[in-house]
């Protein structure tokens, strides 16, 4: 299973409730409402209360900041096209 529990990703799979995640960092948060894309990361899942895997947005940027001395983050075009998945993260088995 992809997480925790079917409720889980259920609520994902349908996109009611406040909650997301980013496959790209394996990230779970709650959207922050200020117009923007940020969210506050969670820890336990809701339904299960299983710990949740942690995130890897720091790595995201620690290999395309040496990628790239001068990366600019999301915007930057440069991403290669395995960061924009969780493709990345799986085949260094993170
Ligand atoms: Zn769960």
């Amino acid at each position: 299973m992809t997480h925790c529990c079917a409720e889980m990703a259920k609520h994902l799979d349908e996109g009611e409730v406040a909650l997301r995640y980013d496959p790209r960092f394996r990230g779970y948060g709650i959207p922050i409402f200020d117009g923007g894309s940020a969210k506050q990361q969670i820890n336990f899942c809701p339904w299960c209360g299983s710990r949740l895997p942690e995130s890897l947005s720091d790595k995201w940027f620690e290999i395309l900041d040496e990628m790239f001395p001068d990366f600019d983050g999301f915007a930057d075009d440069r991403t290669p096209e395995e960061f924009k998945s969780d493709a990345w993260w799986k085949k260094r088995g993170l």
